[in-house]
């Protein structure tokens, strides 16, 4: 075992570990030792290749393909330096105040965490693409939503020089995503941060972690030697996203004393559907994602956003096979889609917990009210591709493949509960949240409002598992407003727990 020490530890690198780091950095003027530790290679610019299966194996856990215990859902999540920002799409939102009021964490307070939040939407450059660059399947899903009265609003992105492949969630060929890999930790290196790539941390111990670095099969060697290490740090902040930070501290002798960890696991469980035009429309080329519609977030529990997945994500995302299935994903330039979103409730028992060897494995129950969300989901995004003018949709929870455009009246017959069935119906979850909860007190949370486990004071969480509940919009500015509180706790108690 290699013996290192530290001042800081940080482990993982995405939006919450990415930020932490940079907003740490400013402490390595004063001689303080900071060190991300990443389990993703670095990737190179030439490695990005935009290629499905092959970017799906080098970026995603898994190959994005981790599955819920019972295997209703899978789990998509980034291993790479940056974690998921590498592969997400970069729609920035703040988070609504009517959001945080359900969160009801004491000191945590909506102004101070959005006001954090907008300060990385100036620096990733988050802005809205001018209607130019806005392609037919983008712009069809706003002229459905405004023919049907539904509101629907721009989304706006973090780009800088965006040339419109398509290929955002396989990691942006064209290095204009504005991901963590790109602003926050180039800025934390620059400040003096060490990032250690290849290097997956074991187990947390007090004080200390134990960590295995290997040969780098994709991109940049990492900074330290293949082998086995142990590195103390009077600080060690948790950045491994929810479901590998929560197995990290349900491994360690701390689990305990933390009745709540690794429960409360929201997923804003994810469905992608399509409807299929007469003529080709522009769908690859060009953003995938400028629109979204939140009519049916306080009524129905779901928000319905433009979306354009590539063909083997599509292709699961169907469900049926054979004559149907091929004949529309041969004629994909035909193809509309809508990704739905749907708000889960915080539920206890929707949790992670850790098999024999350690690893995550995550319970998650689709309780009917998730259920009837998705139902609704279906039958609101059905209404949108026939005003748009599609000729079919095809909706999982329909009793045949397609349902044709003079069917448009029936839509409530035609999509019903009595079709929806788990493990047909492909689900899938991309936002991953909680397990390590803010809260007042031990018994329902892990961290208090600034990220500090309870009871163990050189312990911080910096990463979505802090959720108390689901984001109901897309996560990543709040995770990164978090961040940045954990690292303002963590500089102002410094010489103290640095002592
Ligand atoms: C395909 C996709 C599209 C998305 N699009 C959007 C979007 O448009 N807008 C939005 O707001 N959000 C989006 N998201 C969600 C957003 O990217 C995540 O919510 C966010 O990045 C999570 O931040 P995090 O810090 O919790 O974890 P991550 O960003 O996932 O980072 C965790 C990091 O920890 C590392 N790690 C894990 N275990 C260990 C270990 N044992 N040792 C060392 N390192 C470890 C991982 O390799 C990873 O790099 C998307 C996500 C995906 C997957
Ligand atoms: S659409 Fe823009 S951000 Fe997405 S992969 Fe292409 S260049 Fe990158």
């Amino acid at each position: 075992m290699i013996e290192k020490s530290y001042d800081i530890i940080v482990i993982g690198s995405g939006a919450g570990g990415g930020t932490v780091a940079k907003e740490l950095a400013p402490l390595c003027q004063d001689g303080r030792r900071i060190a991300v530790l990443e389990w993703g290679p670095k990737f190179k610019e030439e490695e990005f290749t935009g290629r499905e299966v092959e970017m799906a194996g080098r970026l995603f856990v898994e190959s994005g393909g981790m599955l819920t215990a019972d295997g209703t859902m899978t789990l998509a999540m980034g291993r790479a330096y940056g974690g998921s920002t590498v592969v997400y799409t970069g729609t920035s939102i703040t988070i609504p105040e009517t959001t945080l009021g359900r969160w009801n964490v004491p000191g945590l307070d909506w102004a101070d965490l959005v006001g954090r939040s907008q300060k990385y939407m100036a620096e990733n450059n988050v802005h809205l693409l001018p209607s130019e660059a806005i392609n037919d399947n983008n712009r069809l899903f706003q002229e459905g939503c405004q023919k049907l009265g539904y509101s629907v609003e721009q989304f706006p992105i973090n780009l800088k020089g965006c040339l419109g492949s398509g290929l955002c969630n396989l990691g942006c060929p064209n290095a204009a995503k504005q991901g963590t890999h790109r602003v926050q930790l180039p800025a934390a290196e620059a400040g003096g941060v060490e990032v250690i790539t290849n290097c997956r941390v074991e187990s947390i111990e007090e004080r200390a972690v134990t960590a295995r670095v290997t040969a780098a099969e994709w991109g940049q060697p990492a900074a330290w030697e293949p082998g086995d290490y142990r590195v103390t740090a009077p600080i060690i902040v948790l950045a491994a996203g929810s479901i590998h930070s929560s197995a990290l501290l349900l491994k360690s002798r701390f689990a305990a004393g933390l009745p709540a960890l690794g429960r409360w696991f929201t997923a804003h469980p994810a469905l992608i559907l399509v409807g299929q035009h007469e003529r080709p429309i522009s769908n690859f080329h060009g953003h995938p994602k400028s629109f979204f519609c939140d009519e049916f977030m306080e009524s129905h529990g779901f928000l319905l956003e433009t979306c354009m997945y590539f063909p083997f994500v599509t292709a699961k995302s169907l469900s049926g096979f054979g004559a149907d299935h091929s004949a529309l994903m041969t004629d994909m330039r035909r193809l509309q889609m809508i990704l739905v979103l749907a708000m889960d409730a915080a539920d206890r028992d929707n949790r992670i917990t850790i098999d024999d060897a350690g690893g995550p494995v995550v319970h998650y129950r689709f309780g009917e009210r998730l259920v009837e969300s998705l139902v609704q989901s279906m039958r609101a995004s059905a209404r949108i591709f026939f005003a748009a003018g599609a000729k079919r949709v095809h909706a999982p929870a329909a009793a045949k493949f397609f349902i044709e455009d003079h069917e448009a009246e029936r839509i409530d017959d035609l999509i019903s509960r009595r079709d929806f069935k788990l493990g047909k119906v492909s689900i899938a979850s991309a936002h991953l949240m909680g397990g390590l909860r803010m809260g007042a007190g031990p018994a329902d949370s892990v961290t208090d409002a600034w990220g500090q486990v309870h009871g163990l004071p050189w312990l911080f969480v910096a990463d979505a598992g802090l959720f108390p509940r689901c984001s109901e919009v897309n996560p990543y500015l709040t995770i990164m407003g978090l961040a940045d509180r954990v690292a303002e706790r963590i500089r102002d108690r410094a010489a103290e727990l640095l002592a």
